[in-house]
């Protein structure tokens, strides 16, 4: 039977109770449902987040980025295994839309991080890796809410530093965590300017054997740098700690600044209108995409864009009314 098919098999309160009951297999398979772009799976999809949602806000999210060799997977390893160890059920999400990788990723990313990958508190999976940014980006905060209503509380996204995907992850989580190596000087190797910006903390890795003392070196270089920089919250004041995953060190203050920075933005009230305002972009963003498959998939609509796209091109009708037409026969005033 094709995949498709045994996805359709499966009905919606199946769906809700398996996730909620926090059964792997119907996670995957829920997660696998929403990664379909099939019209029915959507509509399925749309009720299967719709039914979840009450059960999705309480995790932590933490978006974690760093170029390839910043020790990302380590980290998170580490990490994972320390926070599953305090009692914690963490998911690990992958963004990373700029790599070629398919099927065998899973396994992949089992093999990168392998004590978290043999856990019954972990799950991780690669998000997909096909589409657009802004697809991609729907499919990972749809999977958050997923591994949310499955029971897992905190969910770490990891994003290759070097491209848009990392401002895509900033904007669904509550935390944002930008990993960097002591560098031979090479400022910020290769990350934008603007992630570091968006940074809630940054952690210098490999902070062990002879790497300590540059690290410690870099943690204060670019703590000056940070200063230099207009903070994401008036309250809130981006640290640079030191970590080394390999020896487990750093990570429990790491944190520790994650919890003390949730603890004061819910207290100032960010934390609720930071939720809210990714919730309400959220929204947007579905509705663009939902004018656009209009536009894209509907034959009447399809039909009437050509015959306006060839009246503009010809210079007999202006872009702005051609757009007004448009939006007319899709029912938009
Ligand atoms: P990623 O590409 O950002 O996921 O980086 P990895 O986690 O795969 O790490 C890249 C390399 O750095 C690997 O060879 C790791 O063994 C090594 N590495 C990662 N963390 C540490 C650490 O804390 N200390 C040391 N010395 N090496 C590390």
């Amino acid at each position: 039977m094709s995949v498709a098919g045994y996805q359709k098999s499966v009905p919606l309160h199946a769906y809700v109770a398996g996730v909620r009951d926090g059964d792997r297999a119907m996670l995957a398979r829920a997660i696998t449902l929403i990664e379909s772009s099939r019209g029915e799976h959507v509509a399925l999809a749309e009720e299967l987040l719709q039914c979840l949602l009450p059960l999705t806000c309480n995790a932590i999210r933490v978006g974690i980025t760093g170029v390839p060799g910043a020790g990302k997977s380590t980290a998170i390893d580490q990490l994972g295994i320390n926070l599953i160890e305090q009692g914690h059920r963490v998911a690990v999400l992958a963004v990373d839309p700029t790599s070629t990788r398919s099927g065998g990723s899973i396994l992949a990313d089992k093999t990168r991080m392998a004590r978290l990958a043999q856990s019954k508190s972990a799950f991780i999976r690669p998000s997909p890796t096909s589409g657009t940014l802004g697809g991609v980006a729907r499919k990972t905060r749809e999977t958050m809410a997923l591994v949310e209503a499955a029971g897992f509380d905190v969910v770490l996204v990891e994003t290759v530093g070097v491209g848009q995907s990392e401002f895509a992850v900033a904007g669904m989580v509550d935390f944002f965590l930008v990993l960097l190596l002591a560098g031979g000087g090479d400022e910020f190797q290769g990350i934008k300017r603007g992630i570091i910006e968006i940074a809630d903390m940054i952690a210098i890795t490999k902070a062990d054997g002879d790497n300590s003392a540059r690290a410690m070196k870099a943690a204060s270089i670019y703590q000056g740098a940070l200063a230099i920089l207009t903070p994401t919250s008036p309250n809130w004041t981006p640290p640079v700690l030191t970590t080394s995953a390999q020896e487990n060190r750093g990570l429990d203050e790491l944190w520790a600044c994650i919890l003390e920075h949730r603890r004061i933005m819910q207290a100032s009230g960010e934390f609720a209108a930071r939720r809210g305002a990714q919730a309400v972009d959220w929204m947007r963003t579905l509705l663009q995409e939902r004018l656009e498959r209009v536009l894209r998939t509907d034959a009447e609509v399809q039909n009437r864009v050509q015959g306006l796209e060839n009246e503009v091109r010809a210079g007999r009708l202006t872009p702005a009314l051609a757009a007004g037409q448009l939006a007319a026969l899709m029912g938009v005033r």
